[in-house]
């Protein structure tokens, strides 16, 4: 039988762990763009699972791709070799310009993943003192939240009361290079520099032009690993296939999370070159269901779907139109403040020096006029819709955004 949103929001409430802080709108359907709630109202998705449906919901050439493979093998583990994650390993690494590739399931996995490679790679390769390494983090980032993650977060949520934290980070300010050159100067055991090349969960902060490029020279220039962690920011999203595309730069390490699968199942995986992915052996590390034969068959067809259907071009495009229809809003609506963002993956601030709680209160109101849309904190709204939306479909949810912070004066 089918739950009421009510039902379904009760049983969550009551048995499942308080983890997170969910809009109340209960979803039992999405195609594209759309999603429907439990008694069939639909909705346009401006979250798109924190990026991970860049292809749209339920993609029939990725549900496909899926089902198939679900009906023929689902788990070998890693103790044998399967049929289908070796082609998924050639067409990625060939297609990201990489060697080799390491699956794994979520972000936070495959943020771990770098890190172990990163200093392992300082050990053998480097040079390093045993347990000396170090690596560059940015203030404010977002890389998950296991236990080494928060380590190195700012986030008190995610933080406090978790301790004792792993060791061996240094924190800088992001966008910041002459802070960047001065800690690569202050230590011969820095092993890697991990960086967003957009802080997502940050509030969509867009760092300046040539950042990305010069951090990467400066890394090279030490023999530091630049590390990029693309799980929010690749597959098209803000309107090239990396982020670093922007910039024409080659992390030493990429990490893909979220959008791999379309979000049709968890896929994330970690790509370097030999030199660098060769340090880990056999029993280094490892996942049960990391590179089962349907995450790899899932990949593939995602990772088709944003070439056959132009994504990175149509975010690209689509994300022009956005920004210069909401900034013009702006001039003239003193409760956005600012809009931000690259492609797809777009922000407003909310002015809401007088009520903290006004980001909360415009998406509430999203979500009744039709569009769903979450504060990634405090005052900032980010707004990342599937790639696949057309410009119709954006032109009309640019009107829902206008109307509804209108209703705010
Ligand atoms: N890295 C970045 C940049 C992210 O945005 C996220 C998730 N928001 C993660 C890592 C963690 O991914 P996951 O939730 O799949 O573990």
């Amino acid at each position: 039988d089918k739950l009421t949103s009510k039902e379904a929001i009760e049983l969550e409430n009551k048995y499942g762990a308080h983890n997170y802080h969910p809009l109340p709108v209960v979803l039992s359907r999405g195609e594209g763009v759309y999603v429907w709630d439990a008694e069939g109202k639909k909705y346009y998705d401006f979250l798109s699972a924190y990026s991970a449906v860049n292809q749209g919901h339920c993609h029939p050439k990725i549900v496909d791709a899926m089902v198939n493979q679900a009906k023929t093998l689902t788990l070998t583990s890693r103790a044998f070799y399967n049929d289908v994650l070796g082609k998924y390993e050639k067409f990625a690494t060939e297609l990201f310009g990489f060697d080799k590739l390491l699956p794994m399931n979520t972000g936070a996995e495959a943020v771990e993943t770098a890190l172990k490679i990163a200093r392992k790679w300082a050990y053998e390769v480097k040079g390093i003192k045993e347990n000396k390494a170090e690596i560059i983090v940015c203030e404010n980032n977002f890389h998950g939240r296991t236990t080494t993650i928060i380590s190195f977060s700012n986030d008190p949520v995610a933080k406090k009361n978790f301790g004792p934290y792993t060791k061996g980070f240094i924190k800088i300010e992001y966008d910041n290079l002459q802070e960047l050159q001065e800690v690569l100067e202050s230590s011969n055991n820095i092993a890697a520099f991990l960086v967003e090349p957009i802080q997502g969960e940050a509030g969509v902060y867009v760092p300046s032009e040539g950042y990305l490029a010069a951090a990467k020279k400066m890394c090279a220039d030490y023999n530091v690993l630049f590390i990029a962690d693309e799980v929010q920011t690749g597959i098209a999203r803000t309107g090239k296939m990396l982020a670093v595309d922007h910039e024409n730069v080659k992390p030493d390490i990429l990490i893909l999370g979220k959008a791999l699968s379309g979000g049709a199942y968890p896929v994330s995986a970690v790509l370097a070159n030999n030199n660098i992915m060769d340090v880990i052996g056999p029993g280094n590390h490892g996942s049960t269901f990391g590179g089962n034969p349907v995450a790899a068959a899932v990949a593939i067809a995602a990772l088709e779907v944003v070439a056959e259907e132009n994504l990175a071009e149509n975010a690209e495009a689509l994300g022009i139109i956005f920004r210069a229809e909401l900034t013009e809003f702006c001039k003239n609506n003193h409760l956005v403040e600012s809009v931000r963002g690259k492609g797809l993956l777009n922000a407003i601030l909310i002015n809401d020096s007088e009520d903290s709680s006004t980001a909360w209160d415009i998406c509430m109101k999203l979500k009744e006029n039709g569009l769903l849309a979450k504060p990634t904190h405090g005052n900032i709204i980010r707004f990342a819709p599937p790639l696949v939306i057309n410009e119709a479909q954006l032109m009309e949810c640019i009107s829902i955004i206008k109307n509804t912070i209108s209703e705010f004066k």
